[in-house]
C-alpha cells in the first residue's frame, strides 16, 4: 500500500476551535473516568458541544458512565459516534466484543487514538476529553504528538503516594510542553450521616501535586477542585447517568460542575 499520507486530525489545525483537554493520573482508580465523564456532561449541560474519546484502552468504562453501548455507526470512511447526555463519545470498547481485554502494543495504540482522532466525524467541538490511561505511559506521548494543542488535566486522590505518581503523569507535560490545565482531587472526604466528615484517604494530595507542578513548570497550576466521595457518584457511573446531572447540587456534583466552570 503507497498511501502513507498522515491523516488529517482536525483538532491539530491551526485555526481549530475545538479546547482539548486530556485527562490523566498516576494510577488508576482515582476515579479519572467518573471525573472525566461528569465534567463532559456539566459542559453539555451548559449547551456546549462536547466529546468524549476514550484512550483508556485498558479500562475502558466510558459507555457504562454514558449509559450508553451503542456501537457507532460508519457513513463511507467516517465513524459517527454515538451520543448519550449530549456528550459524544468513542471508546474501543464499542469495537471489541463483549469483555474481550485489549492487549495492544504501543505502536497499535498510537494507530487506534490517531484513528480516533481523524476517522471520527466529531463536527464542530467546543470541547474534546480525552480519558487517558493511567500512569505516564505510551498514549501520554502519542497525545503530545497528534495534538500538539492539548492541555493536561491531573486527577489524584488526598493521598501522598498517588500524589506522588500523580505528579510523575503531570510532568510528563514538561517532555512534551504541553500545558497543564490544572489539578483536581477525588475523593477529598466522605460526609457521615450525622454531618461530620471523615478523610479516608487522607489530606493534600491535590494541593500537593498543584504545588510541585508550578513549581516544575514555572506558571501557575490550580487545583481546580476537591470532589468528595459520594456513593450516588458511584451509582451514577453504574448507571450511566452522571451526577452533575441527577445531582447537581449534591457536594460532589456541585463540585464537578464548578471544575467544569473552570474549564
Ligand atoms: P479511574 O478512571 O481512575 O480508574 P474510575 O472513575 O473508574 O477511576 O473510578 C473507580 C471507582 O471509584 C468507580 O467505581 C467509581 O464509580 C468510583 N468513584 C470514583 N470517584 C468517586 C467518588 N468521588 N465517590 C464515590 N465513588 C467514586
Amino acid at each position: 500500500r503507497g498511501d502513507r499520507a498522515e491523516p488529517v486530525i482536525p483538532f491539530a489545525q491551526p485555526g481549530s476551535l475545538t479546547r482539548v483537554y486530556a485527562v490523566a493520573s498516576g494510577k488508576g482508580g482515582v476515579g479519572k473516568s467518573s471525573v472525566t465523564v461528569n465534567l463532559a456532561a456539566a459542559l453539555a449541560d451548559r449547551g456546549l458541544k462536547v466529546g468524549v474519546l476514550d484512550a483508556d484502552i485498558y479500562g475502558h468504562s466510558v459507555p457504562r458512565m454514558l449509559g450508553n453501548d451503542a456501537k457507532p455507526t460508519q457513513v463511507e470512511k467516517m465513524i459517527l459516534p454515538p451520543m448519550s447526555h449530549g456528550v459524544k463519545f468513542i471508546s474501543i470498547a464499542q469495537f471489541t466484543s463483549g469483555n474481550t481485554p485489549v492487549v495492544w502494543r504501543g505502536p497499535m495504540l498510537h494507530r487506534a487514538l490517531q484513528q480516533f482522532l481523524a476517522d471520527v466525524f466529531w463536527g464542530d467541538l467546543d470541547i474534546l476529553l480525552l480519558d487517558l490511561p493511567p500512569g505516564t505511559g505510551d498514549v501520554a506521548i502519542s497525545v503530545a504528538q497528534l495534538i500538539p494543542g492539548a492541555e493536561i488535566l491531573v486527577v489524584t486522590t488526598p493521598q501522598q503516594a498517588a500524589a506522588e505518581v500523580a505528579e510523575r503523569a503531570g510532568a510528563i507535560a514538561l517532555q512534551t510542553r504541553q500545558k497543564i490545565m490544572g489539578v483536581v482531587e477525588n475523593m477529598s472526604w466522605m460526609e457521615l450521616p450525622d454531618g461530620s466528615r471523615i478523610e479516608p484517604f487522607g489530606s493534600g494530595g491535590g494541593a500537593r501535586v498543584s504545588e510541585r507542578l508550578t513549581v516544575a513548570v514555572g506558571a501557575e497550576v490550580p487545583l481546580l477542585g476537591q470532589i468528595p466521595l459520594d456513593t450516588a457518584l458511584r451509582e451514577g457511573g453504574d448507571e450511566g447517568m452522571p451526577l452533575v446531572l441527577s445531582a447537581p447540587d449534591s457536594a460532589a456534583g456541585a463540585a464537578l460542575r464548578q471544575v467544569a466552570d473552570r474549564l
